[in-house]
């Protein structure tokens, strides 16, 4: 990468840290943050815009979450440094990085194998080496790892999936976007021996799920490579 744009890649790095620390408290996601280089993530031809505070095309019609999303997100899932973490939707990997950052291993699933085989190489380092990613079939999750404490869905669904509460543990948190398909609610759901505790945390748009548990007229797989 020619210096020019490492440099013009640092300083929008700096803004984007300086604008998402406005809007998450928590100092470990920001740590994760600061220590994960999304430009690592995103195809070569949108490096410049790494840390532009967007969503960008990775390709079969999927996206790597705008920056300010992931951070709300990983802020939610309340997440210890014992906890086992289920990510829906590795897509780029990016998430899957910063909660390898934050708990003691992370499970993700991804319905795009091409996508999966991606995530898979970026995360091919040894501090990302508590990260499983997994190609789903069509029912949501990861049933062989479960418990889970926490489950982060990083694509949109009609309602919260009774399948994902039973793969949390007791105490475990699960966010995910519900809605329509052009408008979602970030909300978190905390599993208790009472019943499930809702939050709601604000609107949100994501590509929506694959598979089970998706709006009904949604093709099962991803769109084409490009
Ligand atoms: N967390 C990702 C964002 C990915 S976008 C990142 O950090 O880059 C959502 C991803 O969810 C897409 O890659 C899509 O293919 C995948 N997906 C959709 N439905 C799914 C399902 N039922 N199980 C697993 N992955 C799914």
């Amino acid at each position: 990468m020619p210096e020019s744009t490492r440099t013009d890649l640092s300083r929008a790095r700096g803004q984007l840290l300086a604008e998402l620390s406005r809007e998450v408290m928590d100092e470990r996601v920001l740590d994760a943050l600061r220590r994960v280089p999304r430009e690592r993530f995103v195809p070569d031809d949108l490096r410049s815009m790494a840390y532009d505070n967007l969503p960008l095309p990775i390709g079969y019609g999927q996206t790597i979450s705008q920056p300010s999303m992931v951070a709300i997100m990983t802020q939610a899932l309340q997440l210890g440094a014992s906890d086992t973490v289920l990510e829906i939707g590795t897509g780029s990997g990016y998430q899957a990085a910063l909660l390898s950052l934050l708990a003691q291993r992370v499970v993700t699933t991804e319905r795009v194998p091409p996508l999966a085989d991606e995530a898979k190489a970026r995360l091919a380092e040894p501090r990302y080496s508590n990260v499983e990613v997994h190609v789903s079939e069509d029912s949501i999750g990861w049933v062989e790892g479960a418990p889970y404490d926490a489950i982060a869905v990083t694509a949109g669904a009609p309602e919260v999936p009774m399948e994902l509460i039973e793969q949390l543990a007791d105490g475990g948190r699960l966010v995910i976007p519900v809605g329509s398909r052009a408008l979602q609610e970030l909300v978190r759901i905390t599993k208790t021996p009472e019943g499930a505790i809702r939050n709601n945390l604000g609107g949100c748009r994501f590509v929506p799920l694959l598979g089970e548990s998706a709006w009904p007229d949604q093709p099962s797989k991803g769109g084409e490579p490009a």
